[in-house]
């Protein structure tokens, strides 16, 4: 994220919030970054800190070009400072480091910023020692806390940050950042965001073979589905349960399928739906819009209810077996 007109399409609050800071010059010496998605809450604290180093600011947007502005893009801007947990936790070591070095180069009214990331980490020594600092401050120097779980921090931290509650993220644009991060296409990033509710277990699936294979998978299924139905039971037994072995893949299986279904409802529903998931595939989800709307809702709740009986711990072949059934009736 480059600029808070970026940031604004998503977050304009924040946006407006930041902004009015740089603006009137007013900034706090400390702020508290919350909300579900720990990457886009750093871009913001990054690009806030880059607009407050910019040599040439146009009094919000940073320049993009001066030393400053370079030297932040490369990671190499000396008054910048971030840091993340050691291993399970922020020790006080960490922090008392950080502290040191802050006074040691700073010179009184020297800008310099420091982000903790996963700040709810901190030990409660590490946190006090934080707070002693809150304390006296000094001149030109502003803290960003970023974390997704405030009700952790000290209500002491709390109380002298600047809370900052950012929007849930939505999930196209968890998916296009993904997509940046792991070299995925699109439609596999889209499809990883769905299926997983944490943001880190996306990630993880996308580097690995498995789930570009779940995803091969979950279209042979449909394929069978709607050229050969009566082969489903075969396709399950040979294919199907090799690729979804334990009750985590059986349901991130299930989960793809409801995505597939939930796309030929939409498309079905509205031919210029523009915003399906199995994007790749849309002369299959055209066939199988050929169905009737009411086939297509009985399979979108076979689905979900195959879903609803894995996580009531039913066995997940026999749970697959029942789908097939219910889905071959149609
Ligand atoms: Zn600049």
């Amino acid at each position: 994220m480059q600029t808070f007109h970026e940031l604004e399409q998503t977050q304009s609050v924040i946006a407006t919030i930041l902004r009015n800071s740089l603006q009137t010059n007013r900034i706090n010496h400390a702020y508290i970054f919350t909300g579900d998605y720990e990457p886009l809450l750093l871009e913001a604290a990054q690009l806030f800190a880059k607009s407050l180093f910019c040599e040439r600011r146009d009094q919000i947007e940073p320049c993009q070009t001066c030393r400053s502005c370079r030297r932040m893009d490369s990671g190499n801007l000396v008054d910048y400072y971030q840091i993340e947990p050691d291993g399970a936790t922020i020790k006080k070591e960490q922090i008392q480091e950080l502290m040191h070095d802050l006074s040691l180069r700073g010179l009184e009214g020297d800008r310099q910023i420091y982000v903790v990331t996963q700040s709810h980490k901190m030990t409660p020594q590490a946190a006090n020692s934080l707070l002693k600092f809150f304390e006296e401050p000094g001149a030109g120097k502003v803290a960003i806390l970023i974390t997704n779980q405030p009700q952790l921090l000290l209500p002491t931290i709390r109380s002298r940050g600047q809370l900052l509650s950012f929007r849930p993220a939505d999930r196209l644009l968890i998916g296009q950042v993904l997509s940046e991060k792991t070299g995925r296409d699109n439609e596999l990033t889209q499809l990883a965001a769905r299926v997983y509710p944490k943001i880190e277990d996306a990630e993880q699936a996308l580097v690995e073979d498995w789930f570009v294979n779940a995803r091969v998978s979950v279209l042979q299924l449909m394929e069978e589905l709607a050229n050969r139905p009566a082969d489903l039971p075969l396709f399950v037994q040979e294919k199907w349960m090799s690729q979804f072995k334990n009750r985590q893949d059986a349901r991130i299986g299930l989960e793809l399928v409801t995505c597939f279904f939930e796309d030929v409802l939409h498309l079905k529903l509205n031919p210029s739906w523009e915003t399906i998931t199995y994007a790749n595939s849309r002369p299959l989800l055209e066939q199988m819009g050929g169905k009737s709307q009411t086939t297509i809702t009985r399979w979108l709740q076979a689905v979900l209810a195959a879903v609803k009986r894995i996580e009531a711990n039913v066995n997940p072949q026999l749970t697959v077996e029942r789908l097939m059934f219910d889905l071959q009736k149609g």
